[in-house]
C-alpha cells in the first residue's frame, strides 16, 4: 500500500553518494525519481538513453546496474528492452508491479556501507555527461483537471462575477482531454503560438501572436498499470494504478483561450505546448506526505458514492510545496535571480489525484500505462497563493513588480519560467521534484 512507511523513508538513512547527503538536495536517498537520460554516444553525433536514478547531483544507470551483475533479480526486462527512442525510456517499468521491491534494492545499492561500492560506484553518471533530459515515457494520453476551488472561483469570478462557480464543480472533477503530443521535457523553448484574438468586440478577430501567454503551475501524475476498456476503476485502488508524479507547466494563452473557449471548452489556447519535470517522483516516496482529502465546507454535497473511500478521505491528500519563479532577459543579463510569483501547495486540491482518476475510468474510459494526467492551477486562497498569471495580475490589472524595476501583467518573449516543487514534513526526509523550466521565443 503506497500511503505506508518503511525503511526507505528512514530520516538516517545516508548514501555513499555524497550529494546526496546535503540536506537542501531534491534527491536525497529516501527520493529515488526515476528519468530518463540523453548521453552522448561517443564520436557519433545522436545520443543513447539511459534509465536512471536521481541521486544528490548525480544519476544512477539502472540498466548499467544490471549488466554487471549488481542485482541477482531480473530487473532487466523493466528497463533493458525499448532502446532507442528517449520517449520510450521507462514505459515498462511505469506498468512493472514490483515497483516497492525495485526501489527497495535501488536504496540498498546507494546506502552508506553497501558491501560492492566500488563497482556501483562504476554506474553513477554525473550530470556533466548527459546531454539532456528525455521524456520519462511515451505519453499516450494527456488529461487535465481543473481541481483548485479557489483557481476555479478566481477565474469565475473575473469571467461570470454573478456566478464564479459553476453547479457542477463540486459534483464532478472538472478535467478536458489535452494534448500528448506537444508535451515537452523541462529545458524545451516554447514558442509564442498564433492564434485569433478578439479583443475588439466591434471588430472581427485577428489572427496575431498572443498577446497573454500565462504558465499554470500544476502537479502531474503517470497512469502505471491501466484498466481496460469498459472497466472502471474502483476508488480503493486508484493509487494502485498512480506510477508517480512530476510537475507540470500548462502554457496558457489567454487571449485565445477568451474567444474559443465556448462552448466546448480549451483548445489552441492550450495544446501548443506543456512542459514536465524530468523526474517521476513515486507515490512510495511521497508516502510520509500523505494528509487528509480537502477538508469540504459543512455546506458542500459530499462526494458521490463512486468517488468515496475511507482512506481516500484520510489519506489521499498531498502535501507538497509547488513555486513558480520568472526570471526576464533583462533579469539574467542583470544577473538578477528567478523571482518567486506563485507558492502554494497540493494539499488544497478539491479532488484528490484517487478522485481524478477514479472519476476519469468511471465510464469505463481506458486509461493506459504512461498516460499523463494533470491537477489543473493550483492555487490556494492567499493572492500569493495564485498559481498562474491571470489570477497573479487579476487579468493583467495588477502588475507584478519584479527587482529590477520590470513589471509583468503576462509573459514576454525572453522570460523564463521555472517552477519547483518540494516536501517537508517533521520527522522526515526533505525530498524535491527538481525543476520545470522553459523560456519563451518570439513568434515566428
Ligand atoms: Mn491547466
Amino acid at each position: 500500500m503506497t500511503y505506508q512507511i518503511n525503511e526507505t523513508h528512514d530520516p538516517n538513512l545516508k548514501s555513499w553518494v555524497e550529494s546526496a547527503n546535503d540536506p537542501n538536495t531534491d534527491f536525497p536517498i529516501q527520493n529515488l525519481p526515476f528519468c530518463s537520460l540523453l548521453v552522448p554516444e561517443p564520436n557519433q553525433d545522436w545520443n543513447y538513453w539511459i534509465p536512471a536514478v536521481a541521486i544528490g547531483k548525480e544519476f544512477l544507470n539502472l540498466r548499467k546496474c544490471v549488466e554487471i551483475g549488481l542485482w541477482d533479480d531480473g530487473w532487466d526486462f523493466a528497463f533493458g528492452q525499448e532502446m532507442g527512442a528517449g520517449g520510450k525510456a521507462l514505459t515498462s517499468l511505469f506498468a512493472f508491479d514490483e515497483i516497492d521491491s525495485l526501489r527497495s534494492d535501488v536504496s540498498h545499492i546507494l546506502s552508506e556501507g553497501f558491501h560492492l561500492v566500488d563497482r556501483a560506484r562504476e554506474c553513477l553518471i554525473s550530470q556533466t555527461e548527459i546531454s539532456s533530459f528525455g521524456l520519462p515515457t511515451a505519453i499516450g494520453d494527456y488529461t487535465d483537471f481543473y481541481c483548485s476551488i479557489f483557481h476555479a472561483t478566481n477565474v469565475g469570478s473575473m469571467f461570470r462575477p454573478e456566478a464564479p462557480l459553476l453547479p457542477n464543480y463540486k459534483y464532478v472533477p472538472i478535467g478536458y482531454h489535452g494534448r500528448a503530443s506537444s508535451i515537452v521535457v523541462s529545458g524545451t523553448d516554447v514558442k509564442r503560438p498564433h492564434g485569433q484574438n478578439r479583443s475588439d468586440a466591434e471588430k472581427p478577430p485577428v489572427f496575431i501572436p498572443a498577446k497573454n501567454l500565462d504558465y499554470e503551475m500544476e502537479l502531474g501524475f503517470f497512469v502505471g498499470k491501466g484498466n481496460e476498456l469498459g472497466q472502471p476503476i474502483n476508488i480503493k485502488d486508484a493509487e494502485e494504478h498512480i506510477f508517480g508524479m512530476c510537475l507540470v507547466n500548462d502554457w496558457s494563452a489567454r487571449d485565445i483561450q477568451a474567444w474559443e473557449y465556448q462552448p466546448l471548452g480549451p483548445f489552441l489556447a492550450k495544446n501548443f505546448a506543456t512542459t514536465i519535470s524530468p523526474f517521476v517522483v513515486t507515490m512510495e516516496a511521497l508516502a510520509p506526505f500523505r494528509t487528509p482529502a480537502f477538508e469540504r465546507d459543512p455546506d458542500d454535497p459530499q462526494p458521490l458514492g463512486y468517488l468515496s473511500d475511507e482512506n481516500n478521505k484520510k489519506f489521499g491528500g498531498l502535501d507538497i510545496n509547488l513555486e513558480a519563479y520568472i526570471q526576464t532577459e533583462k533579469m539574467r543579463d542583470e544577473k538578477i535571480e528567478p523571482f518567486l510569483v506563485s507558492r502554494s501547495n497540493t494539499k488544497d486540491l478539491y479532488w484528490t489525484v484517487g478522485q481524478m482518476l477514479t472519476h476519469h475510468a468511471s465510464n469505463g474510459c481506458n486509461l493506459q500505462t504512461g498516460d499523463l494526467i494533470a491537477s489543473g492551477t493550483v492555487s490556494g486562497s492567499e493572492k500569493s497563493e495564485r498559481g498562474c498569471l491571470l489570477e497573479r495580475t487579476w487579468r493583467g490589472t495588477e502588475p507584478i513588480e519584479l527587482p529590477n524595476g520590470e513589471t509583468r501583467r503576462f509573459l514576454e518573449d525572453g522570460d523564463e519560467v521555472i517552477m519547483k516543487g518540494f516536501c517537508e514534513r517533521e520527522g522526515f526526509r526533505r525530498i524535491g521534484f527538481g525543476e520545470c523550466r522553459g523560456r519563451v521565443l518570439p513568434a515566428d
